[in-house]
């Protein structure tokens, strides 16, 4: 049975979650990176069971092989990753929600792959994101702009020039959690697609004061991910997975 994986960089109130129906297991998995875990399982009778990872881009997380490595053994076949972002684009505000439609690696670490050979990894030309999920997606969220997405390493904020330089490469938002992850997820032949909510804003804008109620965006994601469970099928095949798989 395939299933969807959360990857869950926002603080999303663990009693939220309830919305995506009650606790049906937790598990640890062993991979060749490292142990993953716990991860749990939801769900509803009448909808596909969601697979549920808080994720945040702390120095001593995960390393994102194990976490994808994971989450394929698990039979996850379609993964949503749920990212705090810094706005790049001055049309964005905190609270946002943002689809992610493309990306930019600006991050530092070693290049991160499946694949154990020097040279081309054999990818072709193929969407960054799932068109398929990030469309599911865009109907939950009709409200949510697509967006480029720039991976960065932090821990560090970004200085107000490295902003207008991330802006006019045309970047929308940047975040700490989907690089590599997104490149990870498209060698094992998994459906990504990625969703930033507006934390702050770049250091290049004057700041704005916080939203009053953070909780609420972020409640409107948990409707989303309900509805979104409503209109997928883990089981019906996509072109991603068609795509090369290095281990397997
Ligand atoms: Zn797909």
């Amino acid at each position: 049975m395939n299933s969807l994986l959360l990857l869950l960089a926002v603080p999303l109130p663990p009693q939220s979650l309830e919305a995506l129906g009650p606790l049906i297991e937790e598990r640890h998995v062993d991979t060749p990176y490292g142990p993953v875990g716990p991860l749990a399982r939801r769900g509803l009778p009448d909808t596909p069971s969601v697979w549920i990872q808080p994720y945040y881009g702390l120095p001593s997380r995960t390393d994102p092989r194990a976490t994808l490595q994971a989450a394929h053994s698990l039979n996850v076949t379609q993964i949503v990753a749920c990212d705090n972002v810094i706005a790049v684009n001055p049309m964005l505000g905190p609270g946002h929600p943002v689809l992610i439609t493309d990306y930019i690696d600006f991050t530092r670490h070693q290049p991160q792959t499946f694949y154990e050979y020097e040279g081309t990894a054999g990818l072709t030309q193929t969407p960054a994101v799932c068109p398929r999920l990030t469309e599911t997606l865009s109907q939950v969220l009709p409200m949510a702009p697509g967006g480029v997405y720039l991976g960065v390493d932090g821990p560090r904020r970004e200085t107000a020039a490295e902003a207008r330089m991330f802006r006019s490469w045309g970047a929308d938002v940047l975040g700490q959690n989907l690089v590599p992850e997104i490149a990870l997820a498209k060698e094992l032949g998994l459906c990504f697609a990625g969703l930033g909510t507006v934390d702050e804003i770049s250091a290049e804008r004057p700041s704005t004061p916080p939203q009053a109620d953070g909780f609420a965006g972020l409640e409107v994601l948990v409707h989303a991910f309900s509805a979104l469970l409503q209109r997928i099928d883990p089981n019906s095949a996509c072109d991603c997975s068609a795509r090369l798989d290095p281990r397997i």
